[in-house]
């Protein structure tokens, strides 16, 4: 037995399936359709990946002077705290899910602060 949902635009029956079309209207069943988590999930595993990279951008291209450096390291934080999986904890179904954005999470937070040891070892000791 193959799920089933009623049509967005028309109320039709139709299969849940990705890609199914409405024989009345023609709407297609998009990914995202009647799924915000899935859609809050995937926005997550972008920024995830996303703000950790231009931090590490902002920290290289910042780290010849101090305070550029130290704004760097702010914005730094303030990324690394809005992709904590702690507030995004409500979005994992699966223990798997918990332990891979922990892990990303943790290997992007533990490389930027190694390399902010250095920066700063570097610009103090100038
Ligand atoms: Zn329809």
């Amino acid at each position: 037995m193959q799920e089933k949902t009623s049509c967005v635009v028309c109320g039709h029956e139709i299969l849940a399936r990705v890609g199914t079309n409405c024989p009345n209207c023609g709407h297609t069943i998009s990914f995202y359709e009647g799924n915000e988590k899935k859609k809050e999930f995937s926005k997550y595993f972008a920024m995830s990946i996303i703000l950790p990279f231009l931090s590490f951008v902002a920290i290289i291209m910042t780290s010849e002077s101090l305070i550029p450096s130290i704004i760097a390291s702010f914005i730094a934080l303030y990324f690394a705290y809005v992709v904590c999986p702690l507030r995004k904890i409500k979005l994992f179904s699966t223990t798997y899910e918990k332990i891979f954005f922990w892990v990303i999470w943790g290997m992007f937070t533990g490389l930027l602060i190694t390399l902010e040891f250095n920066i700063y070892g570097n610009l103090l000791a100038k």
